[in-house]
């Protein structure tokens, strides 16, 4: 049997757990602003590491860049940013002056402060791009922003990544990075941060291919999803309508994933037609355009993006993974009446591929049961936990998601085999030390 997830028990969880704690926690916190704890880490990095492998090696002709937050700030006038295009329409309370989206207002129907009641001031635009400044002087000359996508920086380096590889058409350049943006309402845990980390994938193309391709990275990025175990009813592609698209979009479509507070973007496969490669060619002096060896005539590639927010992707995945069993899964009198929890993460995903666990704290056992762990390390990422009971430590390992517990008890001094335990079916399988790593690599492949 299993309870309705809610998002407090998934934070409680990422908190307690080690996944994710608020930013600058002793100091009360800082609005839309999260830490990853050494769980946490290990799981968005297993995301990222799973999207790496899809688009640069999965894929000859994508490209990766790791290009600087930092851009000149003429980058962002040309992409349009520094516009009414990259704003969202704000109204402040004249009592508390708490700031809220007039657009999310709107679709509530409220005309008040939701939290005092108070009168709201007229919408007006609020830029998203969050400001600094670089050197010691601090004027409009020194103004720089922090990168609001990564996008951006991979059309500045298109004509170094086609050149320095000898890419032509089509080809697609991809990169993983932190972007900012000063989001009025944050919300909804790592969902909607203000800094946060994105994985972008800019395909550049013939004009007359995009269709085709917006199509196929369609197609394509919601297969990764399911393949990597997120339940084919929790994800639904919902395409922009005219009104939606964003300033530099010709077709948009989102993959939304199901999550407690509703169905919410995780990704977006965008049609940017030659906005972006015309624009900085325009603004920078540099001709970034292709030549039509048919026609002779040049033309700007067109671009197919797919961007997605990788603390999106991670919230999702826990989320989806999540599941309570009232009761517990197991019949040992001590469960009955607890709630287990087990996150069925895949196991390219999950933090802690193998925990290692003596039945007792004394010798040979740890000894033995450290030095099954210190060889299965070289390989894997594994905890050795010698501290409470045996069921307790597994409905600890099923909550992080480990997919397998070796536990080695005293019979394993004299038969040299332990229990390996699967994390789905909990069957336990009695195996000899010597075959757990190619049992565990053939398991976890
Ligand atoms: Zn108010």
């Amino acid at each position: 049997m299993e309870k309705e997830k809610n998002l407090e028990k998934i934070v409680s969880l990422c908190k307690r757990r080690g996944f994710v704690f608020p930013g600058s926690e002793i100091y009360g916190g800082l609005a839309g602003i999260y830490d990853y704890g050494p769980l946490g880490v290990e799981l968005s990095m297993n995301v990222k590491n799973a999207w790496r492998r899809e688009m640069f090696r999965l894929h000859e002709n994508i490209f990766e860049l790791d290009s600087s937050i930092l851009m000149q700030k003429r980058v962002w006038q040309a992409s349009g940013h520094t516009s009414a295009g990259f704003t969202d329409p704000l109204r402040e309370c004249k009592k508390c002056h708490h700031r809220f989206r007039a657009d999310h207002l709107t679709e509530q129907g409220i005309d008040k402060c939701p939290d005092c009641g108070g009168d709201l001031t007229e919408p007006k635009r609020f830029n998203l791009l969050v400001e600094t400044h670089l050197g010691p002087v601090q004027d409009d000359s020194s103004l720089v922003y922090l990168r609001g996508e990564t996008a951006q920086g991979i059309y500045v380096n298109y004509n170094n990544v086609k050149i320095s590889q000898s890419a032509s058409l089509p080809f697609g350049i991809g990169q993983i990075g932190k972007a900012f943006r000063n989001e009025i309402t944050p919300g909804h845990f790592i969902y909607r941060m203000r800094e946060f980390e994105q994985m972008e994938q800019q395909y550049f193309i013939k004009p007359s291919e995009a269709d085709k391709y917006f199509e196929q990275w369609k197609e394509e990025r919601l297969h990764w999803y399911l393949d990597l175990g997120i339940k084919k009813e929790n994800l639904r592609l919902r395409p922009h309508v005219t009104g939606e698209l964003a300033h530099y979009a010709k077709a948009a479509v989102d993959i939304e994933y199901n999550f407690p507070f509703g169905w919410h973007e995780i990704e977006g496969i965008h049609n940017r037609g030659d906005w972006d490669l015309s624009r900085h060619s325009e603004y920078s002096g540099q001709d970034l355009s292709e030549i039509d060896t048919g026609t002779g005539k040049r033309f700007y590639p067109y671009v197919i993006e797919t961007s997605a927010g990788v603390d999106r992707l991670t919230l999702a995945f826990i989320v989806d993974a999540y599941e309570e069993v009232i009761g517990g899964r197991t019949t040992t009198t001590q469960s009955i009446k607890e709630i287990e929890v087990v996150l069925k993460l895949d196991h390219r995903l999950s933090p802690v591929k193998i925990a290692v666990l003596p039945l007792s704290k004394k010798e040979p056992l740890v000894n033995m049961a450290k030095d099954i762990a210190s060889k299965l390390r070289k390989n894997w990422n594994v905890q050795y936990d010698d501290t409470a009971s045996i069921g307790k430590r597994y409905r600890r390992q099923d909550e992080i998601g480990t997919p397998f517990c070796i536990s080695v008890d005293f019979e394993s001094i004299d038969d040299k085999k332990v229990t390996v335990r699967d994390r789905d079916t909990m069957k336990q399988e009695r195996m000899e030390i010597g075959k757990l790593e190619i049992y565990i690599a053939e398991k976890l492949k």
